[in-house]
């Protein structure tokens, strides 16, 4: 055991601890940096282990967020395959299961978050897969290419897996409580879209359904029950409805988890312990951009500009994170999806463009206030509905406007 002191020391080795490290730097931060993750690689990239990496167009390194001799060359210390096991936000020490000793000055908390895992009866079963890691992307992409998938959740892990599958020669099927994919968050308008998209490419669905158990023959996977009564044949199972964000090692050191299931922070990513911060998949954070409300979201932009967030203020800038969060999504290359938000609440939405032709943004209303923005094929809309959202503009009697193509969206916001 040894005890040595780090000015910055970074917990998880993902895309918000990654980011921080290279403001940190860029920011000109003299001191001791060691960023501390629990998988043996360096901070990466999870959106194309679903995506092109599953497809196998992308390579481990294209993932990386910085390769090897750039930590090296930035006097960054990188601790792979090392574990924080306890802080102590008295003392400000982390231990480590190396059982080495770190002193730290200033602290980042961001250890992610872990799949959530559904006890059904077969769950022991092999052949029955969870995506997070680039090991279980390699597992999904041996044991199911060109099988016949049972895909269970249909949000968009679930439709990703299902698409990049598809271009494998894979046949899928998604078992879903939802009447339509990726409606939950985007609504019907749009699942009917993402339904028809997945489905013209040979998807089928076992919708407004759920998991009931899984069979098996010589301790494999072979079929999958659902609560509907169906019993569907199954080479292959990869499970995606979510994830929970890992408070462990914040909550055993005291720390406050809020409603939402993530370390509470003020809008400044900043707990209640002097100089500790938390960001990305486990920070429940005050969203200036979002009426003050608590937010904990799950996705790639928001670590990672997080991040940076975070770097800044132990830098001593003092800026709260005001980025708008945004959010992408491939299925295979049939629609790219972007959005802006998120929406919790909205009574109103507003097509622009054509769902047809797979070309349109949806807006989100409550009122006359822009909650979120989908879109597919027409990316410039949503730097527009970006403005609404940060600035809440009420747009009264002009929200038909959204929906009209002869006007101009930049005369809006
Ligand atoms: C397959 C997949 C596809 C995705 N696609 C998209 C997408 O298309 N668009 C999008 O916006 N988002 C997507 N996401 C979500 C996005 O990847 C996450 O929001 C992002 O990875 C969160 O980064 P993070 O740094 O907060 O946490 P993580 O990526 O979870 O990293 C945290 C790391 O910390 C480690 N750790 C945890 N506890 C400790 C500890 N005590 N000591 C040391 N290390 C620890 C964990 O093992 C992990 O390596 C996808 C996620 C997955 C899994």
């Amino acid at each position: 055991m040894s005890q040595r002191d780090v000015d910055h020391l970074l917990i998880g080795g993902g895309i918000a601890s990654g980011n921080c490290a290279r403001h940190l730097r860029r920011g000109g931060a003299d001191g001791t940096i060691t960023l501390v993750g629990r998988e043996p690689d360096l901070p990466y990239d999870r959106p194309p282990l679903s995506k092109e990496y599953l497809q196998g167009s992308q390579e481990r390194s294209d993932a990386l967020l910085e390769d090897a001799g750039w930590y090296a060359d930035n006097d960054i210390e990188t601790l792979t395959g090392v574990t924080v096991t306890a802080l102590d936000l008295g003392a400000r020490t982390a231990t480590l299961s190396n059982r080495d000793v770190l002193r730290f000055g200033q602290a980042l908390i961001a250890t992610g978050a872990n799949v959530r895992r559904l006890p059904a009866p077969g769950a022991e079963l092999t052949g029955i897969h969870y995506l997070r890691t680039f090991g279980n992307s390699d597992a999904i992409r041996q044991d199911a290419s060109g099988k016949r998938v049972v895909l269970i959740g249909g949000s968009y892990i679930a439709c990703e897996v299902a698409a990049s599958l598809t271009t494998l020669g894979s046949t899928c099927t998604l078992v879903m409580q939802e009447a339509l994919p990726l409606s939950r968050g985007f609504g019907s308008d749009a699942g009917r879209f993402f339904a028809e998209t997945l489905g013209a490419h040979g998807i089928t669905f076992s919708a407004s359904d759920e998991l009931e158990g899984f069979e098996g023959a010589d301790g494999k996977v072979t079929h999958v029950i659902t609560r509907s009564g169906a019993r569907l044949e199954a080479d292959a199972v990869i499970v995606g409805v979510g994830v929970n964000p890992d408070v462990s090692l914040a909550r055993k050191a005291g720390l406050e988890v809020g409603r939402k299931g993530g370390v509470l922070v003020d809008a400044g990513l900043r707990t209640a312990a002097d100089g500790v911060y938390a960001a990305g998949d486990v920070a429940e954070y005050v969203s200036v951009v979002n009426g003050g409300r608590r937010q904990r979201l799950e996705h790639w932009d928001v670590a990672f500009s997080q991040g940076r967030t975070v770097a800044r203020n132990m830098l001593g800038q003092d800026v709260p994170h005001d980025a708008v969060p945004y959010f992408f999504s491939d299925l295979a290359d049939w629609a790219a999806i972007e959005y802006v938000g998120p929406a919790e609440d909205w009574d109103r939405e507003i097509v622009r463009g054509s769902l047809q032709e797979g070309s349109f943004t949806i807006f989100y209303l409550q009122g006359g206030v822009m909650q979120g923005a989908l879109t597919v094929g027409r990316s410039d809309d949503l730097q527009v509905a970006v403005r609404l959202i940060a600035g809440s503009t009420d747009l009264g009697d002009r929200v038909a406007e959204l929906g009209d193509l002869s006007s101009d969206l930049e005369q809006l916001g």
